[in-house]
Protein backbone atom coordinates (compact mmCIF):
# COMPACT_ATOMS: atom_id res chain seq x y z
CA UNK A 1 0.00 0.00 0.00
CA UNK A 2 1.20 3.56 -0.70
CA UNK A 3 2.51 5.47 1.96
CA UNK A 4 -0.41 7.98 3.56
CA UNK A 5 0.12 11.31 2.29
CA UNK A 6 -0.19 14.62 3.99
CA UNK A 7 -4.17 15.80 3.29
CA UNK A 8 -2.71 19.91 3.23
CA UNK A 9 0.16 19.35 1.29
CA UNK A 10 0.60 15.72 0.11
CA UNK A 11 3.74 15.26 1.72
CA UNK A 12 4.24 11.75 3.76
CA UNK A 13 2.17 11.72 6.84
CA UNK A 14 3.38 10.80 10.25
CA UNK A 15 -0.07 10.59 11.75
CA UNK A 16 -3.27 9.99 10.77
CA UNK A 17 -6.03 11.79 13.28
CA UNK A 18 -8.86 9.61 13.35
CA UNK A 19 -11.28 12.87 15.37
CA UNK A 20 -10.20 14.70 11.89
CA UNK A 21 -10.06 11.78 9.62
CA UNK A 22 -6.94 13.69 8.31
CA UNK A 23 -3.35 11.69 7.82
CA UNK A 24 -1.10 14.95 8.64
CA UNK A 25 2.88 15.36 7.98
CA UNK A 26 5.76 15.98 10.67
CA UNK A 27 4.82 20.01 9.98
CA UNK A 28 1.24 20.08 9.35
CA UNK A 29 0.99 17.63 13.16
CA UNK A 30 2.55 20.60 14.56
CA UNK A 31 0.87 23.26 12.79
CA UNK A 32 -2.43 21.49 14.35
CA UNK A 33 -1.11 20.81 17.76
CA UNK A 34 0.17 24.63 17.75
CA UNK A 35 -3.49 25.46 17.01
CA UNK A 36 -4.59 23.64 19.62
CA UNK A 37 -2.23 25.11 22.32
CA UNK A 38 -3.06 28.48 20.80
CA UNK A 39 -7.30 28.05 21.21
CA UNK A 40 -6.33 27.53 25.19
CA UNK A 41 -4.44 30.55 25.39
CA UNK A 42 -6.60 32.56 23.78
CA UNK A 43 -9.38 32.04 25.65
CA UNK A 44 -7.09 32.57 28.66
CA UNK A 45 -6.15 35.71 27.47
CA UNK A 46 -2.69 34.78 27.54
CA UNK A 47 -1.90 34.61 23.25
CA UNK A 48 -0.49 38.47 23.20
CA UNK A 49 2.93 40.02 23.59
CA UNK A 50 4.59 40.30 26.91
CA UNK A 51 2.10 37.53 28.43
CA UNK A 52 4.67 36.07 30.90
CA UNK A 53 4.09 31.93 31.13
CA UNK A 54 5.80 29.70 33.66
CA UNK A 55 6.25 26.20 31.85
CA UNK A 56 6.41 23.65 34.50
CA UNK A 57 8.45 21.26 32.80
CA UNK A 58 9.35 17.71 34.40
CA UNK A 59 10.94 15.97 31.33
CA UNK A 60 8.27 13.69 30.79
CA UNK A 61 6.68 13.78 27.19
CA UNK A 62 3.85 15.81 27.89
CA UNK A 63 5.53 18.84 29.24
CA UNK A 64 8.60 18.58 26.83
CA UNK A 65 6.33 18.73 24.16
CA UNK A 66 4.69 21.74 25.54
CA UNK A 67 7.55 23.21 26.05
CA UNK A 68 8.52 22.40 22.36
CA UNK A 69 5.33 24.24 20.91
CA UNK A 70 5.32 27.51 23.78
CA UNK A 71 8.61 28.23 22.46
CA UNK A 72 7.56 27.96 19.01
CA UNK A 73 4.79 30.57 20.17
CA UNK A 74 7.05 32.38 22.16
CA UNK A 75 8.96 33.33 18.90
CA UNK A 76 5.41 34.28 16.77
CA UNK A 77 3.93 35.69 19.32
CA UNK A 78 6.27 37.38 21.43
CA UNK A 79 4.58 35.77 24.71
CA UNK A 80 7.61 34.91 27.31
CA UNK A 81 7.90 31.74 28.24
CA UNK A 82 9.97 30.78 31.77
CA UNK A 83 10.76 26.85 31.87
CA UNK A 84 10.77 25.58 35.08
CA UNK A 85 12.12 22.29 36.64
CA UNK A 86 11.78 20.92 40.35
CA UNK A 87 14.39 18.58 41.37
CA UNK A 88 12.52 16.29 43.26
CA UNK A 89 15.25 13.96 44.40
CA UNK A 90 13.98 11.04 44.22
CA UNK A 91 17.15 9.07 42.97
CA UNK A 92 17.80 8.37 39.18
CA UNK A 93 14.56 8.81 38.25
CA UNK A 94 14.89 12.36 38.88
CA UNK A 95 18.44 12.32 37.50
CA UNK A 96 17.22 11.19 34.34
CA UNK A 97 14.62 13.88 34.39
CA UNK A 98 16.93 16.80 34.57
CA UNK A 99 19.13 15.91 31.85
CA UNK A 100 16.10 15.63 29.33
CA UNK A 101 15.32 18.83 30.68
CA UNK A 102 18.44 20.45 30.44
CA UNK A 103 19.02 18.91 26.74
CA UNK A 104 15.65 20.32 25.57
CA UNK A 105 15.94 23.75 26.87
CA UNK A 106 19.69 24.09 25.96
CA UNK A 107 18.12 23.17 22.12
CA UNK A 108 15.02 25.92 22.31
CA UNK A 109 17.82 28.36 23.62
CA UNK A 110 15.62 29.15 26.40
CA UNK A 111 17.34 30.03 30.29
CA UNK A 112 16.53 27.16 32.59
CA UNK A 113 14.85 27.71 36.22
CA UNK A 114 16.21 25.21 38.45
CA UNK A 115 14.81 24.13 42.03
CA UNK A 116 16.30 21.46 43.63
CA UNK A 117 14.48 20.33 46.65
CA UNK A 118 17.19 18.78 48.73
CA UNK A 119 18.66 21.95 48.89
CA UNK A 120 16.08 23.29 51.13
CA UNK A 121 15.11 20.07 52.73
CA UNK A 122 17.79 19.19 54.53
CA UNK A 123 19.42 16.64 51.95
CA UNK A 124 15.70 15.21 51.59
CA UNK A 125 14.07 14.22 48.39
CA UNK A 126 11.04 14.38 48.63
CA UNK A 127 10.47 10.34 49.47
CA UNK A 128 12.75 10.59 52.59
CA UNK A 129 10.77 13.93 53.31
CA UNK A 130 7.03 12.16 53.03
CA UNK A 131 8.71 9.18 55.18
CA UNK A 132 9.90 11.02 57.86
CA UNK A 133 6.41 13.26 57.37
CA UNK A 134 4.37 9.68 57.56
CA UNK A 135 2.66 10.80 54.71
CA UNK A 136 1.77 9.33 51.05
CA UNK A 137 4.44 10.27 48.95
CA UNK A 138 2.36 10.92 45.73
CA UNK A 139 0.80 13.40 48.08
CA UNK A 140 3.85 15.43 49.50
CA UNK A 141 4.92 15.72 45.93
CA UNK A 142 1.56 17.39 44.64
CA UNK A 143 2.26 19.71 47.72
CA UNK A 144 6.05 20.75 47.07
CA UNK A 145 5.84 20.94 43.31
CA UNK A 146 2.37 23.66 43.70
CA UNK A 147 4.19 25.59 46.42
CA UNK A 148 7.73 25.87 44.27
CA UNK A 149 6.03 26.75 41.14
CA UNK A 150 3.67 29.02 42.71
CA UNK A 151 7.19 30.69 44.75
CA UNK A 152 8.36 30.15 41.06
CA UNK A 153 5.58 32.15 39.21
CA UNK A 154 5.28 35.01 42.26
CA UNK A 155 9.41 35.75 41.62
CA UNK A 156 8.86 36.09 38.58
CA UNK A 157 5.69 37.92 38.12
CA UNK A 158 3.76 35.47 35.52
CA UNK A 159 0.66 35.87 34.68
CA UNK A 160 0.26 32.11 34.79
CA UNK A 161 1.45 28.60 35.24
CA UNK A 162 1.44 26.06 32.48
CA UNK A 163 1.35 22.22 33.10
CA UNK A 164 1.93 19.69 30.37
CA UNK A 165 -1.90 17.96 31.57
CA UNK A 166 -3.22 16.61 28.46
CA UNK A 167 -6.81 15.40 27.43
CA UNK A 168 -6.74 11.82 28.98
CA UNK A 169 -5.19 13.07 31.91
CA UNK A 170 -8.22 15.84 32.81
CA UNK A 171 -10.67 13.28 31.34
CA UNK A 172 -9.49 10.96 34.00
CA UNK A 173 -9.49 13.42 36.93
CA UNK A 174 -12.88 14.77 36.17
CA UNK A 175 -14.38 10.78 35.97
CA UNK A 176 -12.35 10.29 39.01
CA UNK A 177 -13.60 13.64 40.63
CA UNK A 178 -17.53 12.65 39.64
CA UNK A 179 -17.66 9.07 40.88
CA UNK A 180 -16.09 10.38 44.12
CA UNK A 181 -19.03 13.73 43.58
CA UNK A 182 -16.23 15.84 44.25
CA UNK A 183 -17.70 19.23 42.88
CA UNK A 184 -14.45 20.75 43.75
CA UNK A 185 -12.08 18.78 42.23
CA UNK A 186 -14.07 18.61 39.17
CA UNK A 187 -14.22 22.48 38.85
CA UNK A 188 -10.43 22.24 38.86
CA UNK A 189 -9.85 20.83 35.38
CA UNK A 190 -10.83 23.12 33.00
CA UNK A 191 -8.54 24.70 30.25
CA UNK A 192 -7.80 27.75 32.50
CA UNK A 193 -7.86 28.31 36.34
CA UNK A 194 -7.80 32.18 37.21
CA UNK A 195 -5.85 33.73 39.68
CA UNK A 196 -7.52 32.99 43.26
CA UNK A 197 -6.35 34.48 46.51
CA UNK A 198 -3.27 34.77 45.55
CA UNK A 199 -2.62 31.61 43.40
CA UNK A 200 -1.39 32.38 40.37
CA UNK A 201 -3.97 31.56 37.23
CA UNK A 202 -3.06 28.20 35.86
CA UNK A 203 -3.23 27.38 32.51
CA UNK A 204 -3.21 23.51 30.69
CA UNK A 205 -2.58 24.11 27.05
CA UNK A 206 -2.41 20.70 26.43
CA UNK A 207 -6.22 20.40 27.66
CA UNK A 208 -7.10 18.99 23.75
CA UNK A 209 -4.54 17.49 22.87
CA UNK A 210 -4.76 13.16 23.01
CA UNK A 211 -1.92 11.80 25.15
CA UNK A 212 -0.47 9.76 22.31
CA UNK A 213 -0.44 12.29 19.66
CA UNK A 214 1.90 14.30 22.66
CA UNK A 215 3.82 11.24 22.86
CA UNK A 216 4.15 10.64 18.65
CA UNK A 217 4.98 14.47 18.60
CA UNK A 218 7.93 14.32 20.85
CA UNK A 219 8.84 11.58 19.19
CA UNK A 220 8.61 12.68 15.25
CA UNK A 221 10.67 15.88 16.61
CA UNK A 222 13.21 13.98 18.27
CA UNK A 223 12.46 16.08 21.48
CA UNK A 224 14.63 15.35 24.84
CA UNK A 225 12.08 13.19 27.10
CA UNK A 226 12.26 9.86 29.10
CA UNK A 227 9.86 6.99 29.09
CA UNK A 228 11.09 6.36 32.70
CA UNK A 229 7.90 6.34 35.40
CA UNK A 230 8.11 7.57 39.05
CA UNK A 231 8.71 4.29 40.96
CA UNK A 232 6.11 5.96 43.31
CA UNK A 233 3.54 6.02 40.53
CA UNK A 234 0.36 3.85 41.67
CA UNK A 235 -0.24 0.96 39.33
CA UNK A 236 -3.39 -0.21 38.00
CA UNK A 237 -4.54 2.97 39.61
CA UNK A 238 -8.43 4.49 38.80
CA UNK A 239 -7.08 7.31 36.44
CA UNK A 240 -5.43 4.36 33.82
CA UNK A 241 -8.74 2.16 34.09
CA UNK A 242 -10.40 5.57 33.27
CA UNK A 243 -7.98 6.30 30.51
CA UNK A 244 -8.50 3.06 29.13
CA UNK A 245 -12.26 2.99 29.03
CA UNK A 246 -12.33 6.25 27.21
CA UNK A 247 -9.87 5.17 25.01
CA UNK A 248 -12.38 2.17 24.19
CA UNK A 249 -15.13 4.53 23.49
CA UNK A 250 -12.94 6.83 21.18
CA UNK A 251 -12.25 3.74 18.72
CA UNK A 252 -15.97 3.24 18.57
CA UNK A 253 -16.92 6.74 18.71
CA UNK A 254 -13.76 9.17 17.61
CA UNK A 255 -13.86 12.75 18.79
CA UNK A 256 -15.78 11.32 21.93
CA UNK A 257 -12.61 12.39 24.38
CA UNK A 258 -12.76 16.43 22.65
CA UNK A 259 -16.58 16.68 22.77
CA UNK A 260 -17.01 15.27 26.08
CA UNK A 261 -14.14 17.98 27.11
CA UNK A 262 -15.53 20.81 25.40
CA UNK A 263 -19.22 20.35 27.02
CA UNK A 264 -17.53 20.07 30.26
CA UNK A 265 -15.65 23.64 30.12
CA UNK A 266 -18.38 24.84 28.40
CA UNK A 267 -20.73 24.30 31.03
CA UNK A 268 -19.10 25.40 34.34
CA UNK A 269 -16.64 28.72 35.01
CA UNK A 270 -13.52 28.54 37.07
CA UNK A 271 -14.81 31.43 38.54
CA UNK A 272 -17.02 29.54 41.54
CA UNK A 273 -13.62 27.63 42.53
CA UNK A 274 -12.67 28.67 45.90
CA UNK A 275 -8.53 29.26 46.03
CA UNK A 276 -6.72 29.90 48.90
CA UNK A 277 -7.94 32.78 51.14
CA UNK A 278 -5.29 33.56 53.30
CA UNK A 279 -1.33 34.44 53.41
CA UNK A 280 0.71 32.18 55.11
CA UNK A 281 1.92 34.15 58.18
CA UNK A 282 5.45 32.50 58.05
CA UNK A 283 6.61 32.23 54.99
CA UNK A 284 3.87 34.35 52.84
CA UNK A 285 2.87 32.03 50.50
CA UNK A 286 -1.44 31.79 49.47
CA UNK A 287 -2.91 28.95 52.07
CA UNK A 288 -6.15 27.86 53.09
CA UNK A 289 -5.16 28.04 56.72
CA UNK A 290 -2.85 30.25 58.49
CA UNK A 291 0.05 28.67 58.04
CA UNK A 292 0.60 27.16 54.76
CA UNK A 293 0.88 23.42 54.22
CA UNK A 294 4.68 23.35 53.50
CA UNK A 295 5.58 25.12 56.56
CA UNK A 296 3.21 23.18 58.72
CA UNK A 297 5.02 19.81 57.50
CA UNK A 298 8.22 21.01 57.40
CA UNK A 299 8.12 22.61 60.61
CA UNK A 300 6.99 19.29 62.12
CA UNK A 301 9.77 17.09 60.32
CA UNK A 302 12.67 19.50 60.79
CA UNK A 303 11.59 21.30 63.51
CA UNK A 304 11.39 24.49 61.78
CA UNK A 305 9.19 25.86 58.42
CA UNK A 306 11.29 25.70 55.52
CA UNK A 307 9.03 27.97 53.44
CA UNK A 308 10.73 30.82 53.83
CA UNK A 309 14.25 29.30 53.06
CA UNK A 310 12.04 27.61 50.27
CA UNK A 311 10.84 31.21 48.44
CA UNK A 312 14.23 32.34 48.65
CA UNK A 313 16.01 29.11 47.26
CA UNK A 314 13.38 29.85 44.23
CA UNK A 315 14.16 33.45 43.79
CA UNK A 316 17.75 32.38 43.87
CA UNK A 317 17.00 29.72 41.26
CA UNK A 318 14.52 32.54 38.76
CA UNK A 319 17.42 35.26 39.06
CA UNK A 320 20.09 32.74 38.40
CA UNK A 321 18.44 31.74 35.09
CA UNK A 322 17.93 35.26 34.17
CA UNK A 323 21.07 36.78 34.73
CA UNK A 324 19.91 38.88 37.53
CA UNK A 325 22.81 39.56 40.17
CA UNK A 326 21.21 38.38 43.31
CA UNK A 327 20.08 41.18 46.02
CA UNK A 328 18.18 43.15 43.54
CA UNK A 329 14.93 42.52 44.59
CA UNK A 330 12.34 39.94 43.39
CA UNK A 331 9.75 41.01 41.10
CA UNK A 332 10.02 41.72 37.86
CA UNK A 333 13.59 40.71 36.37
CA UNK A 334 13.53 41.46 33.04
CA UNK A 335 14.51 38.44 30.89
CA UNK A 336 16.57 37.93 28.40
CA UNK A 337 15.54 38.14 24.66
CA UNK A 338 13.50 35.65 23.43
CA UNK A 339 13.02 34.54 19.89
CA UNK A 340 16.62 34.74 18.68
CA UNK A 341 17.05 31.48 17.53
ZN1 LIG B 1 1.59 18.59 5.21
ZN1 LIG C 1 4.33 29.07 54.67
Amino acid sequence: MARPRCAICGAPAVVYLRYARMALCREHFREHLLRRVEGVLTRAGLLRRGARIVAAVSGGKDSSTLLDLLAELSRSYGLQVYPLHIDLGIGEYSAHLRRAVERLVSRLGLPLILVEVRRVLRGDGVPEFARRAGRPTCSVCGMVKRYVMNAAAEALGADAIATGHNADDAIAYIVKAFIGQDEEQMAKWLPYTPPSGGAVARVRPLYEVYERYALLYAIVNRIPFTHEECPYRARNSMEDTIKEMFNRLEEQHPGLKIGFLRRFSKKRSAEGVPGPVNRCRICGAPSQGEVCSFCRLTERVYGEPLGPEMRRAVAEAVEKALGVSSGSGRGRASAPPQGSS
